[in-house]
């Protein structure tokens, strides 16, 4: 980036720190904002600053919200006694669109993987084991815990790490049914395999 003046440099470099980003997508996204007319950049800009203002991590769930607890966790038509244990806020939104599962959810942001160094510490575990106390849960009883991490050697690793976490404390422990092709994302199953996969889930 040598030829460039610092301050498309700098961008450049902002860029390259994005998932997925190379050097020349960096370059490419960088020259596009160049050519961009100020105004766009500029709400572009105040975006992200806002989502970083505004957004917070449900207390409750770990879910990414602008209102703490978040609107799943607030409403007091859900069933409190369920809750669906998945990776990433964007899992959530899969189960939801089935709209056959009413209970809570509890968001990970992240599965365990050994070789990219993620171990226990690196989950949002600990607040769930705190809510399975009916006193942490508007007085109610959790029933049941659904592990709905993703059919791949991740995501399989974590659900097995917190049933064998879970289980000692009483509670049911169910992994959801692995009709989906294994190392699929759940990101990106359709409503009716997922479902099913709910549907047909089993203890573990
Ligand atoms: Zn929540």
């Amino acid at each position: 980036m040598l030829d460039y003046s610092e301050p498309v440099a700098r961008l450049i470099d902002e860029f390259k720190r994005l998932p997925g980003i190379g050097g020349k997508s960096a370059q490419r996204l960088a020259f596009y904002i160049l050519r961009r007319p100020t105004a766009e950049v500029e709400s572009f800009a105040r975006a992200l600053v806002e989502v970083k203002e505004k957004i917070v991590f449900c207390s409750v769930c770990n879910n990414l919200t602008d209102v703490n607890p978040c609107l799943y966790c607030s409403n007091p038509k859900r069933d409190r006694g369920m809750i669906c244990v998945v990776e990433e806020p964007y899992n959530l939104v899969a189960v939801e669109k089935t709209r056959s599962f009413r209970g809570l959810y509890h968001i990970l942001h992240g599965s365990l993987s050994p070789m990219r160094g993620l171990g226990p510490d690196e989950l949002m575990l600990p607040n769930l084991l705190t809510r399975l106390s009916p006193e942490n849960n508007e007085g109610v009883e959790v029933r049941e815990v659904i592990l709905a991490t993703n059919p791949t050697t991740e995501g399989e690793a974590t659900a097995n790490y917190i049933a064998r976490l879970l289980k000692p404390l009483g509670v049911l422990v169910t992994r959801i049914a692995m009709g989906m092709p294994v190392g699929s994302d759940l990101e990106y199953v359709d409503e009716v395999t997922m479902d099913k996969a709910l549907t047909n889930r089993h203890e573990i």
